[in-house]
C-alpha cells in the first residue's frame, strides 16, 4: 500500500496503513539497519483543487551500537509525516511535494524514506549515563572501574601552572 489511488478520495479521506519491510525498495540503501518493519498509519485527504494532504506517523526501530560502549542496541524511531501533494509547482508550503497534473495515484514510499532518514539519530547510546570503555585498556566501565591509574588532568595542571606564574593581584 505505498501507492494510493487519488480517485478514491472523491468519497472522502482514505486511511493509509502500511507495513514497509526492511527489504522494500523504498528503504534500499538508507544507511542504517532496521530491526523491524516500518509501520505507517495516517490518512490522506483532498485539500482543494489538485492538492492532497497526507498526515501520518511512522514507527520502527533500528539496530545500532552504543557510541560509547559499542554494545549492540535497538533504538526506537518515531516520526510524524506531514505531506502536501500538490499539482501547483509554485507552492511555497515547506511540506509540499509537486505531483504531475491529473495524477491518479501518489507514492508514499519516498516521503516515508526521507522522514525515516531524518528521524534516525546519527549517534545512539545504550543509556544516557553509559560510562563507555576505558580509552586505555578497553574495559567496559559500566561493569565497574578498571585498574588503570586515573588520567592526570593535564590541561588543568597547565592552567594552574600559568595562574601561579602571575603576580598575586592578577590571579
Ligand atoms: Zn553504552
Ligand atoms: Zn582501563
Amino acid at each position: 500500500m505505498l501507492r494510493v489511488d487519488l480517485r478514491a478520495l472523491d468519497r472522502g479521506p482514505v486511511e493509509t496503513t502500511a507495513t514497509v519491510k526492511p527489504d522494500d525498495p523504498a528503504l534500499h540503501d538508507v544507511g542504517f539497519a532496521l530491526a523491524e518493519p516500518v509501520r505507517v498509519s495516517g490518512r490522506l485527504s483532498a485539500a482543494g483543487p489538485g492538492q492532497f494532504y497526507w498526515s501520518a506517523r511512522l514507527v520502527t526501530s533500528i539496530a545500532a551500537s552504543c557510541r560509547r560502549c559499542l554494545k549492540d542496541i535497538t533504538v526506537a524511531v518515531e516520526a510524524p509525516l506531514d505531506v502536501l501533494f500538490t499539482e501547483h509547482a509554485d507552492s511555497d508550503d515547506p511540506s509540499a511535494r509537486v505531483i504531475p497534473a491529473r495524477t491518479t495515484a501518489v507514492d508514499l514510499g519516498e516521503p516515508i524514506r526521507e522522514e525515516l532518514i531524518l528521524a534516525v539519530p546519527e549517534f545512539a547510546v545504550c543509556r544516557d549515563d553509559c560510562r563507555g570503555l576505558c580509552p586505555r585498556c578497553g574495559k567496559d566501565l559500566n561493569s565497574g572501574p578498571c585498574s588503570c591509574a586515573p588520567e592526570p588532568e593535564a590541561r588543568w595542571a597547565a592552567l594552574e601552572a600559568l595562574r601561579s606564574a602571575l603576580p598575586p593581584d592578577e590571579r
